[in-house]
């Protein structure tokens, strides 16, 4: 998320790449196992590493046909060419990418397209699932992930503060059933597993058997923003199944969602599926991430709730009623970001408490990860794909003052 010139939090400034600051010869962006493997062919047979899909090099000058992105120091000098350079990144992911640095530039190349197939040979590998050896005490976070499967890649969202497109792409990418499933059976039959599969999913569950009636060959930044793309199926059905088959396993008593789904989509989808999730696969809190609840907030975002949140809430409490269990939504949500004022938080908190009963901890303020559209707005008030002059949260007393608004104790 360095690779290009980048907005830096912690030094709040724009950093040059991390190419240079390293002195690396190659970066590898993405999940990077198809870089490595030819990385290492190269090496093995004496070949130079340029030109190789994923990654990022340094040349003297660009590759023929690449298109040219404004120079590094432009970018970090002012912001207004920082929002343009940000603006033909964000757009021409698909394409060979240069951005002049000094007396040399830094080159990326397009992502490489992962098969369903290649994703199964992945996860074929014998992994130790466990941490590496090198830690010796407890690794606090392997609990969460000790008992959990990845079902596919990608996200269709393409949430402006989010890094997950940038890394695995919008386009999902899934494991057959059948590698699931035998991971699932591995997993059933090691030493020390409880019977409970925490996760069956990816970066938003329900996705895994989303399919693009146009092989996701498109420039909208998102499927889902402004509205749904009516060439997306998402199929819930099929990530449903995958759950229901991985709990018939012998040894597996539970197969629950831990990661969360969007919730709107599944909605949006099939909703007579809520009963079947409510009943088997929610193991007491289902989590969700409406992020915010103010339209101008999720525009900026680029994120809107394809089903209302109340509605949910009530359907799924409702679910859970009719399958006997006393369940709870966890909602994930976000101050501070970009379009953010202190009224947006506190209709929020007042729309969240009528919704769920309570005022979720679950509240991140936002932090601006490099690379991502939002720390492009973060860092130059303007969003670089409409123009538009957006409001920033920038001081320390107004970043906590909206994160107060559901973090102080209060009476209500
Ligand atoms: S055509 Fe629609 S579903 Fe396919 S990648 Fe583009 S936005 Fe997504």
């Amino acid at each position: 998320m360095r690779r290009f010139a980048h907005y830096d939090f912690w030094d709040d400034r724009v950093r040059r790449s991390i190419m240079l600051d390293s002195r690396a010869d190659i970066l590898v962006y993405g999940m990077g196992e198809r870089q490595i493997v030819e990385i290492a062919r190269r090496l093995d047979a004496g070949e130079g590493l340029s030109g190789i899909p994923g990654t990022v090099e340094l040349r003297r000058e660009p590759p023929a046909g690449a298109h040219l992105l404004p120079p590094e120091a432009e970018a970090i000098r002012d912001r207004r060419a920082y929002s343009r350079f940000y603006r033909e990144f964000h757009q021409n992911q698909h394409r060979v990418l240069a951005q002049e640095s000094g007396k040399r530039f830094i080159v990326q190349h397009p992502p490489p397209r992962m098969s369903g197939e290649e994703l199964d040979a992945v996860h074929a590998l014998p992994f130790a699932r466990l941490p590496h050896p090198f830690y010796t005490d407890e690794v606090p976070g392997f609990a969460t992930v000790r008992a959990s499967l990845v079902s596919h890649r990608g996200c269709v969202s393409g949430c402006a503060f989010c890094s997950i497109a940038l890394h695995q792409g919008r386009r999902i990418v899934r494991r057959s059933e059948g590698s699931v499933l035998e991971e699932a059976a591995l997993l059933a039959s090691s030493k020390g597993f409880g019977g409970h599969i925490t996760d069956v999913g990816g970066p938003s569950a329900n996705m895994y058997g989303a399919v693009c009636a146009a092989d996701w060959r498109c420039s909208r930044e998102s499927c889902l923003y402004p509205e749904i793309c009516p060439n997306l199926r998402i199929n819930t059905a099929s990530w449903m199944g995958l759950l229901a088959r991985t709990l018939e396993l012998p040894g597996v008593r539970h197969a629950t969602v831990g990661s969360g789904i969007r919730y709107d989509l599944f909605m949006r989808d099939d909703p007579s599926l809520l009963d079947r999730l409510a009943r088997h696969h929610v193991s007491g809190r289902l989590k969700i991430a409406p992020e915010h609840t103010s339209a101008g907030v999720l525009d900026v975002m680029r994120k809107r709730h394809l089903y209302g949140m109340e509605d949910f809430a009530d359907a799924f409490h409702s679910a859970s009623s009719r399958a006997g269990r006393r369940q709870f939504i966890v909602p994930y949500l976000m101050s501070c970001h970009p379009g953010c004022r202190m009224g947006d938080m506190r209709e929020m908190r007042k729309r969240v408490l009528a919704a769920f009963g309570f005022v979720p901890e679950q509240v991140q303020a936002f932090i601006p990860l490099p690379l991502t559209l939002s720390s492009a707005i973060y860092h130059t008030g303007m969003d670089p794909l409409t123009g538009e002059e957006i409001f920033v949260a920038r001081t320390d007393q107004e970043r906590r003052g909206q994160h107060d608004v559901f973090h102080k104790k209060r009476n209500s």
